[in-house]
């Protein structure tokens, strides 16, 4: 089977979580920009040094940067069994670029997932979020917590805080979503591709959700 999926909802809804469940139960791609730039960042990278400066102030990064990155993901033989894309579009520049790229490739989008959840529960997925510096696993250090504090269940990676976790930045985060990501919701309303869920329960119930929206 493949499936082509755009997921939409503020930081922390759990996109990252949820588009990781699907490829290990499935098989698909994971396209998250979020991973690829901190790598980049990580790595000193052009690209890195590039968008450093915006990620840590909570802004994005500037559309011809990710859709560049987003482009050369998608033409990877990986995601020719169906992908997520997770954390792009953000802005409706990227949402059209999107659309473009996919017309090349004569592959459409299935759906677009909002993810539902309030401002405060995402204050506090944030603020207890925890991602392994080596293999980018994800952690909460309340919800899903790893066995030994600190070290990746997976490879023994240490646990990190990403810099753009801390409260204040989160706020801008928000605000930036509302403003320039919430509209993708209309956009994909339109076309007759939105489906929303309930993103505030625990991670197994919203998969079940997700699941059930998408047909899988
Ligand atoms: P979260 O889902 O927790 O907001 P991500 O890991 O998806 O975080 O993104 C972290 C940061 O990377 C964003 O705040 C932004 O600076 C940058 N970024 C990621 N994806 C995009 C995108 N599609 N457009 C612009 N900037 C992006
Ligand atoms: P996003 O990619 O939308 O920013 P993440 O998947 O990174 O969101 O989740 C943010 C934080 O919340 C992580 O620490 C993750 O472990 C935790 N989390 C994800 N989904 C849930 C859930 N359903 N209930 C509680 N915590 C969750």
């Amino acid at each position: 089977m493949t499936v082509r999926l755009v997921f939409l909802g503020p930081p922390g809804s759990g996109k990252g979580t949820q588009a990781a469940l699907l490829k290990e139960a499935f098989g698909f791609c994971q396209v998250s920009t979020g991973d690829i730039l901190r790598q980049a960042v990580a790595g000193g990278t052009p690209l890195g040094l590039q968008a450093k400066a915006c990620m840590d102030a909570g802004e994005l990064v500037p559309d011809p940067v990710v859709i560049g990155i987003v482009q050369e993901k998608l033409a990877g033989p990986e995601c020719r069994k169906g992908f997520v894309l997770d954390g792009f579009p953000r802005t409706t520049g990227q949402a059209e670029a999107l659309d473009a790229i996919l017309h090349d490739f004569s592959a459409p989008i299935d759906r677009a997932v909002a993810f539902r959840v309030d401002d405060e529960a995402v204050v506090g997925r944030l603020s207890g979020r925890r991602t392994c510096a080596k293999c980018q696993a994800m952690y909460h250090v309340s919800f899903a917590p790893p066995r030994v504090a600190g070290v990746c269940d997976r490879c023994g990676g240490e646990l990190v805080q990403r810099p753009d976790d801390r409260e204040e930045v989160i706020r801008q985060r928000l605000r930036v979503y509302e403003e320039n990501t919430r509209p993708l919701l209309d956009y994909y309303r339109g076309r007759g591709q939105l489906v929303e869920i309930p993103a505030g329960g625990p991670v197994e119930a919203v998969h079940a959700a997700l699941k059930a929206a998408v047909g899988l």
